[in-house]
C-alpha cells in the first residue's frame, strides 16, 4: 500500500494557500534567511524611530508648536531610510526568493 503523501501549506506572496509535496526545500530554503532577518530589524529600527519622531512633532503640533528646521531635517532623514530600508527588505525577499 502506497502511503499518503505528506502536505505542506506554503502560503505564497501574494498567491492563494497552496498544498505541496512534503519534499524537503533546499538546504538554503530550510532555515530562515539570516539576510532577510537582518533587513527586517533594520527596516523596523527605522520604522520605530521615524514614528517616534512624528510622535514627537505631532505632540509640538498639538500643544501650538513648532518644530525646529533641525527636527524637521530629521523627521526627513528618517523617512527617507525608513523607505530605503523597506526597499532593500523587499528586494532582498524577490531576488533571493527566501522566507
Ligand atoms: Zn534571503
Amino acid at each position: 500500500m502506497t502511503p499518503e503523501p505528506r502536505l505542506r501549506v506554503v502560503r505564497g506572496r501574494g498567491r492563494a494557500t497552496t498544498l505541496v509535496d512534503s519534499a524537503p526545500l533546499r538546504p538554503e530554503r530550510r532555515e530562515q534567511c539570516q539576510e532577510r532577518e537582518r533587513l527586517l530589524r533594520v527596516w523596523t529600527d527605522c520604522s520605530n524611530r521615524l514614528m517616534t519622531l512624528q510622535g514627537e512633532e505631532f505632540a509640538a503640533m498639538r500643544t501650538g508648536g513648532s518644530i525646529s528646521a533641525s527636527f524637521a531635517e530629521r523627521i526627513r532623514v528618517a523617512r527617507a531610510a525608513d523607505v530605503e530600508a523597506c526597499r532593500a527588505y523587499h528586494q532582498h525577499v524577490i531576488e533571493h526568493d527566501c522566507v
